[in-house]
């Protein structure tokens, strides 16, 4: 590749380890005509090991709203890159507003995957992977950071915190008073030398980073909350009952039997047994 189209590109970076640059990640940024960057000092350093040198310009969360206009105005004519410090732009980094803008003006806009924190620690967790939601950092004020916890706290699903050491403990407390004491995995320093992934339940993992805050960029990954119990004979009833002021024995069957996971047919001929 020689010359890149005119457009915007999101170029994903390595977390740790330079070896996980891909080869279309560094063509696209050996040739772009500029590379927006969080800082251009980290890219900096990119760019040296793959011997390119190429225009920059700083685009973080600060200037963004300033300095976009001009970028979207040289998409016309321009191939300009988009990267972060580190892993996929716009997942917990600036960049969201730019691929907006970029397409609204009718921009191409291309993106070259590549390594991500939040995928890479869901890999590593051995927690399941078929739903998960990504929350990026929780608010530091323990009110805000409760009531954003309460708020998935029913949802049947993994879940994926970027969290600092420092904050590390209070977090994983955090977690375990919200959500119960999940099982979960503090992944750490992941692709560089001393990558780990320490798996417990909340709670132990609570107490062993209490009084020894760990180094390094972390992912907190708790699994989802265990399968409620079954439906007692009371709860069916009192459901069914509450059912049956408002609908026809069928339907309220039905309902119940859709809300608490159980037997319609044996709903419905307990409805016909209550209305007796
Ligand atoms: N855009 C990045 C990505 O794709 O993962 C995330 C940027 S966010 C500002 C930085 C956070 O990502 C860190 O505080 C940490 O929680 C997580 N992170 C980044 N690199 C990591 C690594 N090598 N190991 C563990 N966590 C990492």
């Amino acid at each position: 590749m020689t010359s890149l189209s005119p457009g915007l590109y999101i170029v994903a970076t390595p977390i740790g380890n330079l070896g996980d640059l891909s080869p279309r990640a560094s063509e696209v940024l050996a040739h772009a005509d500029l590379i927006a960057a969080e800082d251009t000092r980290v890219t900096a350093t990119l760019l040296r090991h793959i011997g390119a040198k190429r225009p920059m310009q700083p685009y973080h969360d600060h200037n963004a709203d300033a300095v976009r206009p001009a970028l979207i105005a040289r998409l016309a004519r321009e191939a300009v890159a988009l990267v972060s410090d580190a892993g996929t732009p716009l997942i917990s980094d600036p960049g969201y507003k730019l691929v907006r803008d970029a397409r609204a003006a009718g921009h191409p806009v291309v993106t070259i995957p590549g390594p991500c924190a939040a995928i890479a620690a869901l890999t590593l967790a051995g927690l399941p992977t078929d739903r998960f939601l990504f929350m990026g950092f929780l608010p530091a004020k323990q009110g805000a950071k409760a009531a954003a916890i309460a708020e998935v706290a029913t949802i049947r699903a993994t879940l994926v915190f970027y969290e600092s050491g420092p904050r590390l403990a209070a977090t994983l407390a955090a977690l375990g008073d919200g959500l119960g004491d999940r099982e979960a995995a503090v992944t750490r320093e992941i692709t560089k030398r001393f990558e780990e992934a320490v798996t417990g339940t909340l709670s132990t993992l609570a107490a062993r980073y209490a009084d020894a805050p760990p180094r390094g960029e972390i992912v907190v990954v708790v699994g989802p909350p265990g399968e409620a119990p079954p439906a007692s004979a009371e709860d069916a009833d009192a459901a069914l009952a509450e059912a049956l002021t408002r609908l026809p024995a069928s339907k309220a069957a039905g309902e119940v039997a859709k809300r608490l996971g159980l037997d319609r047919k044996a709903l419905y001929a307990r409805a016909m047994e209550m209305k007796r």
